[in-house]
């Protein structure tokens, strides 16, 4: 005798599969369209392979478009944004600074301290307004290569007794880079607050041929200064150092177009 659970089994199991085919017949058909349309894409464009190839002069033979690929010539890749201004910066030479005492008086006054307390002024007025500024040694290993707005180097002139013309100061620029700029507000500003002489006829190679202005980075305008001589200028240079200081910070804020 068949069971009641058994025809209910047989029948539901038929009913069952039905079911099943009409739920999943709507993949079946996204299924058959999807390859349908994958078949179409692949047809229509095709692998590049399959396709003839043209290269540039039958293309151009052809007349009817210029050659897809063609020879670039390779460039540096432009700056397209404009930058900003390269903030300030200035390069103070404190003349024989940790290498030599320079002209030396008599009396052991060296031109290596009066170098220093001049420069020091400089470089600490100039940093109180807002200018990045270094203090370099006569042969400083930040020289080489020195990237700034400007380069002063300090020095002043012997102190043996020449004559009574052996008073006054003297510049020289860089032969490597225009300097005019700095050395015409440098000579003009240190002639008006010092009230001292300009001394053009001793200048010496060992200024115009300075070691500093091979040293740093072309496009540094660059200047020495020979702040007086340590005879008959040393009551300037030694007891009033306020004085030449001021003077070459006026030279520089005025190469800088800043009001003193
Ligand atoms: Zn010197």
């Amino acid at each position: 005798m068949q069971s009641q659970y058994d025809d209910d089994s047989w029948d539901g199991s038929e009913y069952s599969l039905m079911r099943q085919f009409w739920h999943y017949l709507p993949v079946l058909i996204f299924l058959i369209v999807a390859a349908a349309g994958m078949y179409g894409v692949y047809t229509i464009f095709g692998s590049a392979a399959d396709k003839p190839k043209l290269d540039a002069s039958q293309v151009l033979a052809s007349g009817f478009s210029a050659p897809i690929i063609k020879a670039v010539p390779l460039k540096p890749v432009a700056q397209r944004l404009a930058q900003s201004p390269s903030p300030r910066r200035i390069g103070i030479i404190s003349g024989h600074k940790a290498n030599d005492p320079g002209a030396v008086c008599e009396d052991g006054l060296t031109e290596e301290a009066v170098n220093l307390i001049i420069a020091n002024k400089v470089v600490d007025t100039l940093r109180e307004r807002g200018l990045r500024t270094d203090l370099l040694d006569e042969f400083d290993s930040r020289l080489l290569g020195y990237t700034g707005t400007a380069v002063v180097s300090i020095h002043a002139d012997s102190c043996d007794y020449f004559n009574e013309e052996a008073t006054g100061y003297k510049i020289a620029d860089s032969l490597f880079t225009d300097s005019t700029a700095l050395f015409n507000c440098m000579e003009e500003s240190y002639g008006t607050i010092t009230q001292l002489p300009y001394h053009a006829y001793t200048i010496t190679p060992h200024m115009t041929d300075y070691h500093a202005f091979r040293e740093i980075a072309p496009g540094t305008p660059a200047i020495i200064i020979e702040t007086g001589f340590m005879n008959l200028d040393r009551s300037l240079l030694v007891d009033q150092p306020d004085i030449p200081a001021n003077a070459i910070i006026d030279g520089i804020l005025c190469y800088l177009e800043i009001a003193p």
